[in-house]
């Protein structure tokens, strides 16, 4: 067998297109241009590349960015003053901390000072709690994409078994509560878990985010079964710097039914997902319909 590609870049490319013809709308009907904030503290390769990306799609889908860099050395204070700016700035309709900050700065401290309606990223602890108690709330751009791909290729999820490959509180953990919310049977493995290999073979969907270069072979995969491969990892090979996922792609694709490529799967459905959560925002925020 020889797995489907689920193309993340072409179905990010159209979320971005819906998300387009509804700023245009905003602007001609309600004179509204929603806007995201990005604030970078200190100078992270990666995290750059992220920030520059996020801000040219955001331009490109008719929104406003504004980018706020910060030196390495900001103050915790600083940082929350410029937070409580944006919080109370009526043209800011998202705002998103790219992470990780610098260790001399309490990141869960930072992400709970956002208003939770312009939590974009959904890591708010109010967004975490109306996630997990099944309300309305901001979700997470990489699981909420990871969900989105797995929509399109089955319809209903009800009754899947679902493996999710990492318990972080950003990728992870609200993963499982969304496969949860569409009724799959969760199980979340971790660096803990016994018998991992096991644990995935009994899965129809396998969602993996471990951050480890191809760590989930082929024969960890049922036949059949679709994975959704979150993973980014910058790794040599051939004198070369290239980017794999957390699964060995070329042994799972022979074996699964569908999977999804590094680069070119999850990530741009995830930036595609920003979008779409700054425009509900903004739609949330002006007491508008919100886009579906
Ligand atoms: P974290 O490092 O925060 O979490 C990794 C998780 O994987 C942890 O729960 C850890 O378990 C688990 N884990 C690590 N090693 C193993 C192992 N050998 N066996 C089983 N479980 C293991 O990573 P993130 O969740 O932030 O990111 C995961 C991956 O996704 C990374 O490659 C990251 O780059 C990528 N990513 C991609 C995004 C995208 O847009 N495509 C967005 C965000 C992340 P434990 O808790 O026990 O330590």
């Amino acid at each position: 067998m020889t797995a489907k590609v689920i193309d993340g870049k072409a179905f990010a490319a159209e979320v971005r297109t819906k998300v387009a013809s509804h700023v245009t709308r905003l602007k001609e009907e309600n004179g509204i241009t929603p806007g995201l904030a990005v604030v970078l503290v200190g100078e992270d390769p990666a995290s750059q590349v992220y920030v520059r990306s996020k801000g040219k799609q955001t331009v490109e889908v008719g929104m406003n960015s504004y980018e706020h860099k910060l030196d390495v050395d900001t103050s915790e204070a600083d940082l929350l003053a410029l937070i409580d700016r944006l919080n109370k700035d009526a043209t800011v309709h998202g705002i998103l901390v790219q992470l990780p900050l610098p260790k001399h700065l309490d990141s869960d401290l930072v992400i709970n000072s956002i208003d939770p309606a312009k939590d974009v990223d959904g890591f708010h602890i109010s967004n975490v709690g109306l996630l997990g108690t099944g309300q309305k709330s901001m979700v997470p751009c990489t699981p909420l994409g990871c969900l989105m791909m797995l929509r399109d290729h089955h319809g209903s999820l009800a009754g899947m078994d679902a493996v999710v490959l990492g318990r972080s509180n950003i990728v992870g953990k609200p993963m499982a509560q969304l496969l949860l919310g569409d009724s799959c049977t969760v199980t979340i493995a971790h660096s803990r878990t016994k018998d991992i290999a096991d644990v995935c073979r009994r899965a129809d969907i396998v969602v993996a985010a471990v951050g480890r270069p191809e760590m989930v072979p082929g024969d960890w995969i049922k036949p059949g079964a679709t994975v959704i491969d979150v993973g980014i990892n910058r790794i040599e090979r051939d004198g070369k710097t290239v980017l794999v996922g957390d699964v060995d792609y070329a042994s799972a694709a022979a074996v699964a039914g569908a999977i999804t490529p590094v680069p070119g799967g999850v990530g741009p459905m995830t930036i595609a997902c920003l979008l779409a959560n700054t425009l509900t925002a903004c739609c949330r925020a002006n007491g508008l319909a919100e886009p579906e």
